[in-house]
């Protein structure tokens, strides 16, 4: 997967994203391994919100059966590592997954990016926190020295109105590949199939 890193203050993304707003790359809906009828027509925008930047976006992910470069680069936009200023390319099928389930639950509220793409200072920032306020103790909580955020290939997200469980138990069903449920948020990577924190 290409991370590329690309300047971030706001012009220069709004200089990308219309320089890339009419090539469209193939997308590839059938690999991805979810329900037909998730993708069925009619299509409508993902809306995401950043509870850390206060950022709010109505993304159109798709043209037709191809993905909308345009709309991928927003979406790494709001996934990107706002405190280290870095945004890289995202794995795909975490957007046509959050698409998904924003159709499953149906809900007028953005979905909330609590976390996407960690560059390492940030992963070790957040691991080290988590440790410090557990007394010093690792605990199924702390963010990964390996974590999938670091690959850009991992989203902690909610639904708002929706329990985490609910959320979770969903996103299991979909079979993408790691899910951690947390108290206020479902972690979904597209590392290998595994489970881990709260019961749901
Ligand atoms: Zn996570």
């Amino acid at each position: 997967m290409k991370h590329e890193e690309i300047d971030l203050s706001k012009r220069s993304f709004m200089k990308i994203a219309a320089t890339l707003g009419a090539t469209a790359a193939l997308c590839p809906l059938s690999s991805l391994m979810l329900p037909d009828s998730a993708l069925a027509e009619p299509m409508v925008p993902l809306r995401l919100f950043n509870p850390h930047t206060g950022e709010t976006y109505s993304v159109e992910l798709f043209s037709g059966s191809q993905w909308n470069k345009s709309g991928l680069l927003v979406c790494d936009w709001m996934m990107r590592d706002w405190r280290q200023k870095q945004v890289v390319n995202c794995d795909r099928k975490l957007y046509a997954a959050l698409y998904v389930i924003q159709r499953k639950f149906n809900v007028s509220s953005p979905i909330a990016i609590n976390s996407g793409f960690r560059s390492n200072a940030t992963n070790r920032m957040l691991r080290g926190n988590s440790i410090a306020r557990n007394g010093g103790r690792v605990t199924a909580e702390s963010p990964a020295v390996n974590s999938q955020h670091l690959y850009a290939k991992a989203v902690d997200f909610s639904i708002p109105g929706v329990p985490v469980p609910v959320v979770s138990r969903y996103v299991k069903s979909l079979n993408i590949g790691g899910l951690g449920v947390y108290s206020t948020f479902t972690h979904m990577d597209t590392g290998r199939i595994r489970q881990w924190g709260r019961p749901i």
